[in-house]
């Protein structure tokens, strides 16, 4: 049988072969002490490239947009993100449980906030009724609106007006050097002008566990002790760093050939422009496709599943397959073939 054409996430990848030698020889210390040096200058390397003074490494995405929460706003405070951002979708609750924000989400075109719209739905602290707008966050590439890149202008006009109301602003940077590839802008023009930025070396650049958060050196130490505070100070953490420093080195150029598969997946399924998110085509690595009614999505998955094909449920009737580094494209032919013949199919799939 076929090995899995896992297209669920660009998370399920695994350390190849070089990665796992740069690994497996990293120079470590204990990154709690704040003497691993691998994990030094991997921070280093990551504020500079995002155009902020200092990084701090994390086990996770999730972690490094908690932290961003946690830092710069009060218990109570009102936080304003765009209705499917992953911090407020997928995060359990976080924001609610680890301080004691609100989130207020507001719709958007294809995940970019409108600043008019922020403007108008921020909370003065000015009368004791109202909970405060402190933090805007946005996401960049937007996960659920199918890999959409906010072009750098729509960033830095937001961040003009979150900031001349004396607002921070976050940047879910998870996917950001999908962005940045697809663009050809540099990171720190996305990055450089929000307060705070998560980064995933987990997802497109191919790495097992690790993400960063980038800011102030003063926003970085506080958010340290609640890193220490949340049970994310790692020891030896440096052989988790080596490989998001290996990532870097050699995994970004190739996220092209991941948005070329992509649209390649899109083409060979023939899936007609209007059931593909946003606007038809893949703009990176993320394929969300809303199934017509009469193929339900659970009939659809399970079809594919029983092919070795492994795609996620993406809310209502929606479905998402990532491209990543373990995938190439005889598996990606292989993936649309076994769709499009779903699609085609004029009644129902299961029977
Ligand atoms: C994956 C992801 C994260 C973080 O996820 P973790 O699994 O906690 O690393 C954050 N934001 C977006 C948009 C993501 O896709």
């Amino acid at each position: 049988m076929r090995r899995p054409v896992d297209l669920r996430s660009d998370t399920v990848t695994r350390p190849t072969a070089a990665m796992l030698a740069a690994m497996m020889s990293a120079e470590v210390g204990d990154d709690v002490f704040g003497d691993d040096p691998t994990v030094l200058s991997l921070q280093e390397r990551v504020a500079g490239e995002l155009g902020h003074e200092a990084a701090l490494f994390v086990p996770s995405g999730t972690m490094a947009n908690q932290l961003a929460l946690r830092c710069q706003t009060r218990p109570g405070d009102e936080v304003i993100v765009e209705e499917y951002a992953h911090v407020f979708t997928a995060e359990a609750g976080a924001g609610a449980a680890l301080s004691g924000v609100q989130i207020r989400v507001l719709p958007s075109e294809r995940g970019v906030l409108e600043p008019a719209r922020v403007e108008e739905a921020i909370t003065p602290p000015t009368n004791d009724h109202w909970a405060p707008t402190s933090l805007v966050c946005i996401e960049n590439t937007h996960n659920r609106h199918g890999g959409h890149v906010w072009p750098v202008e729509s960033v830095t006009a937001l961040a003009a007006r979150v900031h001349g109301r004396g607002l921070r602003l976050h940047l879910d940077g998870a996917r950001l050097w999908n962005a940045v590839e697809a663009s050809g802008r540099p990171a720190a023009t996305f990055a450089g002008v929000a307060d705070s930025v998560s980064v995933c070396f987990s997802k497109g650049l191919g790495c097992p566990v690790g993400s960063a958060l980038v800011g102030s050196r003063d926003l970085v130490n506080e958010a340290r002790r609640w890193r220490k505070r949340f049970g994310g100070g790692m020891r030896q953490a440096g052989i988790l760093a080596a490989a998001a420093l290996h990532a870097l080195d050699h995994h970004r150029e190739r996220l092209a050939d991941d948005h070329a598969r992509a649209r390649r997946f899109v083409e060979r399924a023939e899936l007609p422009a209007d059931v593909v998110l946003p606007g038809g085509h893949p703009e990176t690595n993320i394929v969300v496709i809303e199934l017509p009614a009469r193929l339900p999505v659970a009939a659809v998955l399970a079809r594919l599943e029983e092919q070795q094909v492994r795609l996620v449920p993406f809310g209502g009737r929606l479905i998402r397959a990532v491209t990543h580094l373990d995938i190439d494209d005889e598996q990606i032919d292989y993936a649309a073939a076994c769709l499009r013949d779903i699609v085609r199919t004029p009644v129902g799939v299961a029977g």
